[in-house]
């Protein structure tokens, strides 16, 4: 128990720090925005002061002259505590959007190295709740949390020395009832804490639901599936709902417990103060200060109470933050810079298995002691049942994922030894489903290679056979695709990733069912294309028609069981098995 205990102020403490560091290169900026709130504090403790003295000795002693003395040097302090205030709210909250702004940059950073699995594993949504609202709390509390505590903590000292030198045992009195607030607070903090944490938690759900439901809005609607998705979100939304309303509830015992604490406070100085008045222990400008200095007294203990508020929300939305920047990212154990590789491909006895799969059987390889190679400028094809694992071994050579056992070579080069850039320079990759980023036809292309020249993204899209269709676009190459390239079929979409392929000009390409989502006469079209583009090029080819891969110098049927043949289409077909069978059925048709 206690060194469980130990352990989570370890991490606590280790999050705390990492919070820190993000002040670093804001200190300039912090300490100034620390210092104006310093002499905001000192400012307020002026009035009680004045006050005092005004009643107690120049209004008795009919000294207008000096109360008006005094009145203009309150204006004047007041005057200067407005500048100061303007800096400390302007300036403070630029050095909260500041680091909030660093922060989301190191976790986008991270994002973009973060493995495979983690993107399997995690929702859209519930990574950019992180990335966005998260955050924003983090901000909040990153300059008011320390301003507050500053303040608070001069005004408390300064309220403390002159209260104790109107009368010592009166403010002794009134402090006394400090640790009780503060005992108070600490209880409350776990239930806040968790509360807080449940509510971001809904908050990351209701933004995954909103996020999968517009991306699967075609969908839906054919399925007139919007009252299932409407339930859905409703769901996650009275569970948010939920959550927060425990929140308000703690937040409400919470404050409510402060300001009774608060009036008990009045209550005290009223009662105990009118009794030290009545013994003759202070007078009445004494005992107005007194009253005002309470009300000093009151401001940054409230001010702190509110704090503790924006600590708890601020720092579950940091641990959030800090649990993603935690995982560890793809690190980069290869050293080679192979600028451009010839492509001969190895696999040596390699199995693989996905850490995270629901499988029933965990321990289910998907790709079991597998052993190929593919000679530079060959074409291997690999057929089988879907989910024989292709797209699995696909994914391999790019390290997209990490094999268990075996190795993996290029040219003979470990490809674990070879840095990830140079790496995944060299290889192409050709999918069913084709991404196109919301932008431009030209943007979209230029992705194979950013340095690309005008005339090379022209080049690329003659090759692909899209050259023609943008011409005769309104825009050309300036037309916008729209999100994911909804406004171009599917051949079209197709085509420009086959630019893109050919502007990046690698030496491996793997053309995983590339052409299975298109229609027959398409499917030939960018047959062509693709053929034009193997060229020259190591290619794994994975195709569910097998005419197309007749020609391929191995090929590899793969099946749950690990390789059940190999061998080039005549050997295949005088085998009289599975590819024979496949192929005689597809003829027929
Ligand atoms: P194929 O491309 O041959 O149809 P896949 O390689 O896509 O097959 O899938 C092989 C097996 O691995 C399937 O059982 C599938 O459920 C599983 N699988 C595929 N991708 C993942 C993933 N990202 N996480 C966990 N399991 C996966
Ligand atoms: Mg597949």
């Amino acid at each position: 128990m206690r060194r469980g205990a130990r352990t989570t102020d370890e991490g606590n403490m280790h999050l705390f720090r990492k919070f820190i560091s993000y002040y670093k290169p804001h200190r300039k900026l912090f300490f100034t925005d620390m210092a104006c709130s310093f002499l905001v504090a000192v400012c307020d403790l002026f009035y009680p002061m004045i006050a005092k003295n005004i009643i107690n000795t120049y209004v008795p002693n009919r000294e207008l002259r000096m109360m008006l003395v005094w009145a203009a040097v309150l204006l004047c302090i007041y005057l200067f505590k407005a500048g100061l205030n303007y800096v400390i709210q302007y300036w403070g909250h630029i050095v909260g959007v500041r680091m909030q702004g660093d922060m989301r940059h190191d976790m986008f950073m991270h994002l973009q190295r973060l493995p495979f699995s983690f993107f399997d594993e995690n929702k859209t949504g519930s990574i950019m709740s992180r990335i966005i609202s998260d955050l924003q709390d983090v901000s909040e509390l990153a300059h008011h949390g320390p301003e507050d505590l500053f303040i608070s903590g001069i005004m408390l000292v300064g309220a403390f020395v002159m209260l104790s030198g109107i009368n010592l045992y009166l403010s002794l009195i009134v402090f006394a009832i400090l640790p009780f607030m503060v005992l108070f607070a600490w209880r409350m903090r776990s239930e806040m804490n968790t509360a807080f944490r449940k509510t971001r938690e809904e908050v990351a759900e209701v933004n995954a639901n909103v996020e999968t439901a517009i991306a699967g809005i075609r969908v839906s609607r054919s399925y007139t599936a919007a009252p299932h998705e409407n339930s859905k979100f409703d769901r996650a939304n009275e569970r948010f709902k939920l959550a927060r309303g425990r929140a308000y509830r703690a937040m409400g015992m919470f404050s409510s417990g402060m300001a009774l604490f608060n009036d008990f406070l009045y209550l005290s100085v009223l009662v105990a103060g009118g009794l030290f008045f009545y013994n003759g222990k202070i007078d009445t400008g004494e005992f107005a200060a007194f009253l005002l200095y309470i009300t000093l007294f009151l401001k940054p203990v409230n001010r702190l109470v509110s704090l503790f508020e924006q600590l708890q929300e601020g720092m579950t939305g940091f641990r959030r933050f800090h649990e993603i920047m935690e995982v560890h990212d793809e690190e980069d154990t290869g050293t080679v810079e192979a600028e451009s590789l010839n492509g001969t491909i190895d696999f040596e006895d390699v199995s693989f298995r996905y850490l995270n799969s629901d499988a029933a059987d965990q321990d289910a390889k998907v790709i079991s002691h597998l052993t190929m190679h593919i000679e530079r400028g060959h074409t291997v094809a690999l057929v089988g049942p879907s989910g024989g694992g292709k797209t699995t071994l696909c994914n391999l050579i790019p390290r997209f994922y990490e094999i268990d056992s075996g190795r993996i070579t290029i040219d003979g080069t470990d490809i674990r030894e070879l840095t990830r850039y140079a790496l995944r320079k060299n290889i192409g990759i050709v999918q069913q489903d084709v991404f196109l980023f919301n932008g431009t036809i030209r943007e979209n292309i230029a992705y194979g290679n950013l340095e690309a020249s005008e005339q090379e993204i022209i080049d690329a899209a003659k090759k692909a056979n899209i050259h023609d269709y943008v011409m005769t676009l309104d825009e050309g190459y300036d037309t916008n695709v729209g999100e994911r390239g909804i406004k171009l079929s599917g051949g079209q979409k197709q085509r420009i990733s086959i630019a893109r392929v050919f502007l990046k000009n690698p030496s491996i390409l793997i053309l995983d069912e590339a052409t299975s989502a298109l229609d027959n006469a398409t499917e030939m079209l960018i047959q062509q294309s693709l053929a034009e583009l193997s060229r020259g090029r190591t290619c794994l080819v994975v195709a569910h028609r097998l005419s197309t891969i007749k020609n391929a110098d191995e090929i590899i049927v793969l099946t749950k069981d690990g390789i059940a043949e190999r061998g080039t289409h005549d050997e295949l077909m005088a085998n009289h098995a599975i590819y024979a069978g496949l192929y005689q059925y597809q003829f027929r048709e």
